[in-house]
C-alpha cells in the first residue's frame, strides 16, 4: 500500500491511494465555546438537500450535545473503541505540540483507521479500513441526550471526572455542543473504501462527492467514514453527503455574485460561531503558507483551531476552538494534544486573534484576506496572571477578488435610541 503525508499526525501513513492534493482545498472553523445549539444550521441543510423521500433520516450536518449525544449513536465512542481493541494502549502521541506547520501537534504513535483495517474484514473479504456500519435505530432521534450533562460518570464512561478543566469554571457539570458535518478530508476513509471508484475529490477545492451514477449502494462509505458522514438512501439504493453546497463555492449560485460563496449550513449560523473557506495547499497537503488568510490563521499561527479526531487519520478539515469548560483529558482524545493551548491563548486572546474574532458571519462571501487597523486601547485587566488588553482595532475582509468586503470593529458601537422613540418600532 502506498504511503503518504499526514501533517496532523506529523508522519507518513498508509493510504490505498497515491499522495494527490487539490489546488485549493475547502476548509472550516467552529467556535464551539460560541454554539447555542439552536440546530439553524441543521435545519438550513435539511431544507436545501435532504428533504426528499428516502432521505428522512439524513442529517449532513447535526449537532450533538457532548460527552453523550450522537448521530449516529455513540459514533465516535465505538471507532475509538475498535482502534484501541486494533492497536490495546497504544494510541498516544509522542512529543509536545511544536506548532510547525509539517507536524504541529508533535507525531502520532497509534493506528489510523488505514493501519488497521485488518480488524473488520466483512463478509470474507478484506477491508481497506477499519470500520463499522451502523443499525438502522443508530441512525434514529438524531438530537439523542440533548443538553444532558456530565457528572460524576465512574468507568467505564469515565469523562474526565476529577480532570483538570480546560478553564476556570465553578461548576463540575459540564457539556457542549458539536457541530459536524463531511470534513473533505484529505485522505477520504469513504473514498479509500469505495469498491467501485464511485467518489471522488474535486482537484479544484476538494470537495469530496459520490457519483450516483455509479454508486451501487455496496454502503461501504457508510462504513468506512470514522465521522459517519456517508449515508445510505433506501429509495435510491445508493449513498449521499454532503456536497459542500458546492455552486456557492464555485461562485456559480445566483446569489454569489460570481465570488466564492460560503455554505448554507455556515451562513445561517445564528451563533456567528462558523466560518468556512478554501485554503492552498502543496503536494504533500500541507497548507501554503498564507498568513493573513483568517483559517490559516487561526490554524497555523494563533492555533486555536484543531482537527476532529486527527487519530482517525483522514486528515479531516475541519476544525474546532475547544471549549473552555470541560476536562482536559476528553478533549484532548478529541482534538490532540493542541488542547491545552489553544484553549489558554483563546481566553486571553492577543489583539490580532481578538479581531479576526470578529470576522465571524459578518458576510456570507469567503473571506480570502485580512487586515487589521490599529484602534486607541478600551480596557486591560489581569486574566490568569497575564496582563489581558483590549484595543478598539478595525478588521477588513477581502474576497477573492480581493475587494473590500466588509470592515468592522472590536468594539461594537452602541446606538442609545432618543427617548422620543423609546417604544415606537
Ligand atoms: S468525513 Fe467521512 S464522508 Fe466526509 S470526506 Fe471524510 S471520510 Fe468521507
Ligand atoms: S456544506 Fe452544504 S451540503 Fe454540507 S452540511 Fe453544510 S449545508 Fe449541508
Ligand atoms: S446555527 Fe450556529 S449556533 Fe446554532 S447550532 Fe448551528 S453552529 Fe451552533
Amino acid at each position: 500500500m502506498p504511503t503518504v503525508y499526514n501533517w496532523q499526525l506529523g508522519r507518513q501513513m498508509r493510504y490505498p491511494y497515491e499522495q494527490a492534493a487539490p489546488k485549493e482545498q475547502f476548509a472550516f472553523v467552529i467556535n464551539i465555546n460560541r454554539c447555542i445549539g439552536c440546530q439553524t444550521c441543521t435545519m438550513a441543510c435539511k431544507s436545501t438537500w435532504t428533504f426528499a423521500k428516502g432521505q428522512e433520516h439524513m442529517w449532513w450536518t447535526n449537532v450533538e450535545t457532548k460527552p453523550y449525544g450522537g448521530y449516529p449513536h455513540h459514533w465516535d465512542a465505538k471507532i475509538l473503541e475498535l482502534l484501541d481493541r486494533a492497536d490495546p494502549g497504544g494510541q498516544r502521541w509522542n512529543g509536545r505540540p511544536s506548532g510547525a506547520p509539517r507536524d504541529p501537534y508533535g507525531r502520532f504513535a497509534g493506528k489510523t483507521v488505514f493501519e488497521a483495517p485488518e480488524f473488520v474484514a466483512r463478509g470474507g473479504q478484506p477491508n481497506q479500513v477499519l470500520g463499522y456500519l451502523p443499525s438502522d435505530e443508530e441512525w434514529q432521534s438524531p438530537n439523542m441526550h440533548e443538553d444532558v450533562p456530565q457528572r460524576g460518570q465512574s468507568k467505564p464512561m469515565d469523562f474526565g471526572r476529577g480532570e483538570e478543566v480546560s478553564g476556570d469554571t465553578k461548576h463540575s457539570a459540564w457539556f457542549y455542543y458539536l457541530a459536524r458535518l463531511c470534513n473533505h478530508c484529505s485522505y477520504p476513509a469513504c473514498l479509500a473504501a469505495c469498491p467501485r471508484n464511485a467518489i471522488y475529490k474535486r482537484p479544484e477545492d476538494g470537495i469530496v462527492l459520490i457519483d450516483q451514477k455509479e454508486c451501487r449502494g455496496y454502503r461501504k462509505c457508510v462504513e468506512a467514514c470514522p465521522y459517519k458522514k456517508s449515508m445510505y438512501r433506501g429509495t435510491t439504493r445508493t449513498s449521499e453527503k454532503c456536497i459542500a453546497c458546492y455552486p456557492r463555492i464555485e461562485g456559480s449560485d445566483p446569489e454569489s455574485g460570481g465570488v466564492p460563496m460560503e455554505t448554507r449550513c455556515m451562513a445561517a449560523c445564528i451563533g456567528q460561531v462558523r466560518m468556512q473557506g478554501l485554503v492552498k495547499v502543496k503536494e504533500d497537503t500541507t497548507w501554503i503558507e498564507d498568513r493573513y488568510n483568517p483559517l490559516y490563521y487561526l490554524v497555523h499561527v494563533a492555533r486555536v483551531a484543531l482537527p476532529l479526531y486527527p487519530q482517525f487519520g483522514t486528515e479531516p478539515n475541519g476544525y474546532y476552538i475547544p471549549p473552555r469548560w470541560v476536562p482536559v483529558k476528553y478533549l484532548e482524545q478529541m482534538f490532540g494534544p493542541g488542547v491545552r493551548d489553544a484553549v489558554e491563548r483563546y481566553r486571553t486572546p492577543d489583539r490580532e486573534l481578538l479581531a479576526v474574532l470578529q470576522l465571524f458571519r459578518r458576510s456570507n462571501r469567503i473571506i480570502f484576506r485580512y487586515e487589521v487597523k490599529e484602534g486607541p486601547k478600551v480596557y486591560e485587566t489581569i486574566r490568569d496572571g497575564k496582563k489581558f488588553e483590549m484595543y478598539d482595532d478595525t478588521i477588513i475582509a477581502f474576497d477573492r477578488r480581493d475587494q473590500e468586503m466588509f470592515r468592522t470593529q472590536v468594539e461594537e458601537p452602541v446606538h442609545v435610541r432618543p427617548a422620543a422613540h423609546a417604544n415606537s418600532i
